[in-house]
């Protein structure tokens, strides 16, 4: 018979959450792009390397919710016009200047 000689871990840790990480969603103020051959603002395919960290929390019929989804790192690997087809002349451009070219139209 065996006794229960060895002592119980106490307490696990509590989650370690990254001070760097961002969230996805309100507050992210994201990278805005121009191209300049064509002088499009609004459409391009964004292809981008994404680490990110979640809280999977399923029921207990197995359905799966993702919560709390953390960006660990993000590179933007390829920005692309959607019109022209190539990324050749697109510039990423700040926020206000977007909009300023936005409201001129
Ligand atoms: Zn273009």
């Amino acid at each position: 018979m065996r006794g229960r000689g060895q002592g119980e871990a106490q307490g696990a840790p509590g989650p370690a959450m990254p001070a760097a990480g961002r969230r996805y969603g309100a507050g992210v103020a994201p990278i805005r792009y121009r191209c300049n051959a064509c002088g499009n603002l609004t459409r391009f395919d964004v292809t981008t390397d994404r680490r990110t960290r979640a809280f999977h929390h399923y029921s207990v019929g197995g359905a799966l919710e993702v919560e709390d989804e953390v960006v660990l790192k993000e590179d933007v690997i390829e920005v692309s016009c959607r019109w022209c087809g190539h990324g050749r002349a697109v510039e990423p451009v700040s926020p206000d200047e977007a909009a300023a070219a936005g409201a001129t139209g």
